[in-house]
């Protein structure tokens, strides 16, 4: 497949890329073109050169919390992991760029002894990924400790969202619905002791380990959870007796039942049917619906 279409542009691009290697679930068909932009003005020249070609964009972080399709993806993938920088100022304003792992963030932060994202170690993902999931773990949610998101809005201009002004609820962020490419997240942090954060990470890490996060391929939650429906997801799912229920090579977690695994053959299909199966057995048992997490794309 011919690659000129990127040609001149500070990037690496691969073509007939399997998605199942760019995501935890390790799922997915080949994408037509994967691009991995060095900068921001590769980045911009990327998504340019796509629209110029007719050609579909996809933005992927950590591959955390997506699902891609078996036949895979007629378009443009543009991953931001080169966009990775982490740096601290004087004032205690962290800066993150996109594409760095949060963890390394949050273990970056805590070195320093400073806190306010330590919460976010060992979770799998970029930084611009957990600011567009508003992610959320140990009772804290990645907008508490952000101070304000660069982006590229649809236009292509940067543009810097002010935290302040709202658009953070649980497991939701403006980017979900403005279609901007965050760029960099910059995130207050508070003074604290390295040794205790660091200390306190590894429990984190200890306890993602027991409940089974990183025993077999999967991302993350499959459902939210709705305080409404007054028990987390993962109960409710268990009291159906679903812990252990298969789709061909999709389960439902034994640790964790808001957890779907892959057993090493599953089709993106096998998740989307288990998925519905649990939706619907939710629905005959309790009258609602629970609210997908996991992205498909
Ligand atoms: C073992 C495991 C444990 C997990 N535990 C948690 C948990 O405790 N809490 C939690 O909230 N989640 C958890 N998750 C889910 C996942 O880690 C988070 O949702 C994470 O924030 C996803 O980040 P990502 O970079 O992988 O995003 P991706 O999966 O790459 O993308 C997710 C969405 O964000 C968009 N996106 C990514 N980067 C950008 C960007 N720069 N600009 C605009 N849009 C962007 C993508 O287009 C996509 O729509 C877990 C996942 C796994 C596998």
């Amino acid at each position: 497949m011919d690659k000129g279409l990127f040609t001149g542009i500070n990037a690496n691009v691969l073509t007939q890329e399997n998605m199942a290697d760019h995501t935890t679930f390790k799922i997915g068909g080949p994408a037509r073109y994967f691009v991995v932009p060095k900068d921001i003005d590769a980045l911009k020249s990327a998504l340019e050169a796509a629209a110029k070609a007719g050609l579909k964009c996809y933005i992927l972080g950590g591959g955390a919390n997506v699902l891609f399709p078996d036949e895979g993806y007629d378009g443009v993938v543009i991953s931001t992991q080169g966009l990775d920088h982490i740096f601290l100022e004087k004032s205690g304003l962290l800066h993150a760029g996109c594409g760095a792992a949060i963890s390394d963030v949050a273990m970056f932060a805590s070195s320093a002894g400073r806190a306010g994202l330590q919460f976010f170690y060992s979770m799998p993902g970029s930084t611009g990924g957990a600011i567009y999931m508003n992610a959320r773990c140990y009772n804290a949610s990645i907008s508490d400790a952000l101070k304000a998101a660069v982006y590229l809005d649809r236009e292509g201009n940067v543009r810097t969202l002010d935290a302040a002004e709202g658009g953070f609820d649980y497991k939701k962020s403006p980017f979900q619905t403005n279609g901007g490419i965050i760029l960099e997240g910059i995130f207050a942090t508070t003074g604290g002791n390295a040794e205790l954060l660091c200390k306190e990470m590894e429990g984190y890490e200890a306890d993602r380990r027991g409940k089974g996060h990183f025993a077999y391929p999967c991302a993350g939650s499959v459902f939210k959870n709705n305080r409404a429906f007054g028990l987390p997801s993962g109960k409710i799912i268990d009291n159906l007796g679903l812990r252990g229920y298969t789709v061909g090579g999709a389960k439902i977690s034994e640790h964790h039942a808001n957890i779907i695994v892959n057993c090493g053959n599953a089709t993106a299909q096998d998740v989307k049917d288990l998925v519905s199966l649990i939706q619907v057995r939710v629905k005959e048992a309790y009258g609602f619906q629970l609210e997908r997490e996991i992205i498909y794309v």
